[in-house]
This record gives C-alpha cells, structure tokens and sequence, in this order.
C-alpha cells in the first residue's frame, strides 16, 4: 500500500521505523533480532537508509586505482528481505549521489518489479571525506529533480523514447528540516525549495529529526502558508546517552533543548540517563500525538532497544 493511501485510512498517527543496512561483512541475523523486537508494535512502514560509497585511492604496483568503498550495502535487498519475513511495507530510501540518470532509472526499474511502491527520495548527504556535495555527470543536482524523473516514470516517460512504455506507481517521501537545512540561507528558501519538491511529484514530507514540538508546529505551519498540503510526518529519534548531546546536533544540524540536556545531565547513572532521555522523547511524541499528526517516524538506529523503550512508554 502506498504510504499516503495509508495514512489517509488510518485513523491514528501511523508507525513507521527507520533502519540502517548492517556494515559490509556482518550478518542480517543482527537485524532480524530488532525487527523480531519492534514488529509487535505493528509499524506501518519500514524505511531503510542508503549510504553512498567512500571514494578512496590505493596504490598497487605504483599504479593509483579508484576505489569506491561502501560500509553499508544492502537497502534494496533488505526491504526485499523485511516485506518478505515480515509482511510489512518497506521504504528504500534513494538518492541522487553517486548515480546518473540511467543509473537511477535502471535502479527504479529493478523496484518495480520486485514490487516495490514506496520510495523516500533525497539528495543524499556529501560522500563521507567530501564537505560538499558533488553530483554524478549525468546525475541529479537536487532532490527535485530525482522527484521529476520517478514522477515522469509514473506517467510512462522513461529516458529514452519507448512506445506504450508501461507506467511505474511510486508514491515518493522527500525530507523536510523543522530547523531548516543547514546549506540552506534562511528558512524562507528552504521551505521554497521544498514546495519544489512537492510540485515535482512528491506526495508526503518527512521530517528531519527535531526535539522541540515548537519547531515541528512552526513548520508545518510556514509549510501550510507557503501552500504545501501534502502530509508532514515528524521525524523522531530517542537520546539514550550523553554522547549524543554533542554528536547529534554536530551530526544532523539540530538543536537539542536545555531542559532535555539538564534531565540528562542531572540523572546519576546511565539507566538513569537513558530513561531521562527516552521520557523526554516520550513526551515530545505525546504532544505531536494530541496534534494529530499523520505519523511519527522513528529514527531507529544501532539495536533500536531506545526505540522499543519509547513505544513501550507509548503504546504499552
Ligand atoms: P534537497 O531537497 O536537494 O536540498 C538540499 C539543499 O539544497 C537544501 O539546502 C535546499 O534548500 C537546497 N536546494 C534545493 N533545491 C535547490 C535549488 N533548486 N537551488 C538552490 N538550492 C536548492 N542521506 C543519505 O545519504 N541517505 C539516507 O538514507 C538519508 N535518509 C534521510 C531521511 C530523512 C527523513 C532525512 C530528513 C534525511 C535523510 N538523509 C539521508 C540526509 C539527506 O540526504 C541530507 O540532509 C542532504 O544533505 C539533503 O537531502 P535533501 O533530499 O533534503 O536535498
């Protein structure tokens, strides 16, 4: 089922968890063991990240040789594998970095016939040892313009000419940023370049994780006001440890609040940290809750035992 259809019939915000493919090499029983943890509390949908490759150079034989090296493989064939085990609708997430445009049709065309019908389409961060961001030659610049080409395949318009080309069926999610993308001058801009997003063909936003429900309330309304209609589902990740004070505002762009940080802060031992930190998140969810929000996607990360803790608070 489309992920809009869905929440158009639902009628509580809908579940949905985020996942990271294992690093290269490990085995997919690690990640069958937190799914086997969070399917009972029955998400609607299973988003699962991609990760561009690390392009690093090595010498062999005094010959320097390209090599792209990805640490975490897999997206497509883990949502292959999860909608299969699980019978549940899964989300790869797909992105304009490290692809052309052939690529990336080629790369849709294998989606529709696994059966695949959801997809979250980002630009994708700077490969990792890059500040900026580089397109491929031949690839997209920007997530709209990814928008574009899933959209024109919807409507049977593929890259080259093709006579009664069959149409594909996406629903496509884009990224939204409560506290706005931090390549972005001010929010004003980014909220136009979102709106581009959707007028290209995207049919739901999700947000990048926030942790002020001000900040989510904001956006969607200077979203609504900019004429964007489409669902907004808020993007959540729940703290467990100090660390991620300092890592996740470096790492994501985002400001944690102070009275967050103090409950963390004050509490003695680290069980006593992570169920600071997983309260404060339970109560963030709580208000997005009672605002009627379409869903609430979790951001689970690593062993997601936060992310069973927080729907535990939450659904019981
Ligand atoms: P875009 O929408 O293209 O925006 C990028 C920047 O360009 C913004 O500052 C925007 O304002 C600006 N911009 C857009 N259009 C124009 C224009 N026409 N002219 C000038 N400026 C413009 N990254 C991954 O690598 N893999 C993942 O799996 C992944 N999953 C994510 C899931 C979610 C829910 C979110 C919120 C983010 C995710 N990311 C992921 C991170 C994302 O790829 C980065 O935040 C990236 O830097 C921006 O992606 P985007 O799709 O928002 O880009």
């Amino acid at each position: 089922m489309h992920v809009v259809d869905a929440i158009t019939n639902a009628r509580e915000p809908l579940l949905s968890l985020e996942i990271t493919p294992p690093p290269k090499g490990t085995s997919i029983d690690e990640l069958y063991r937190t799914m086997d943890a969070l399917m009972p509390f029955k998400p609607a949908f299973i988003n699962v990240t991609y990760h561009q490759p690390q392009v690093v150079y090595e010498e062999k034989n005094n010959v320097i040789y390209r090599v792209p090296k990805r640490k975490k493989p897999g997206t497509v064939g883990i949502c292959a594998s999860i909608a299969n085990r699980y019978s549940v609708e899964t989300v790869p997430h797909f992105i304009c970095g490290g692809f052309s445009k052939f690529e990336t049709e080629d790369a849709l065309i294998d989606l529709h016939y696994l059966g695949i019908t959801n997809i979250l389409a980002l630009r994708g961060d700077p490969a990792a040892g890059n500040t900026q961001f580089i397109p491929e030659r031949d690839g997209h610049r920007y997530a709209s313009e990814l928008v574009n080409q899933i959209s024109r395949m919807n409507r049977g318009i593929y890259m080259e000419e093709l006579e009664d080309a069959h149409p594909t069926n996406f629903c496509i999610g884009v990224a939204g940023y409560p506290e706005k993308h931090f390549e972005s001058p001010n929010a004003e801009k980014d909220i136009q370049h979102l709106k581009h997003k959707v007028e290209q063909g995207a049919h739901y936003i999700i947000t990048q994780m926030f942790f002020d429900f001000q900040y989510y309330k904001d956006f969607v309304e200077r979203a609504r006001e900019a004429g964007i209609s489409v669902p907004i589902i808020p993007g959540v990740k729940p703290l467990s440890n100090l660390d991620q004070l300092a890592s996740i505002p470096r790492n994501f762009h985002v400001t944690i609040p102070h009275h967050i940080v103090e409950a963390m802060e004050q509490a003695r031992t680290s069980e006593e940290i992570r169920k600071a930190g997983i309260r404060k998140i339970a109560d963030l969810c709580q208000k997005l809750i009672d605002y009627k929000v379409p869903g609430l996607h979790i951001y689970t990360m690593g062993r997601g035992t936060a992310t069973r803790d927080l729907l535990k608070i939450l659904y019981g």
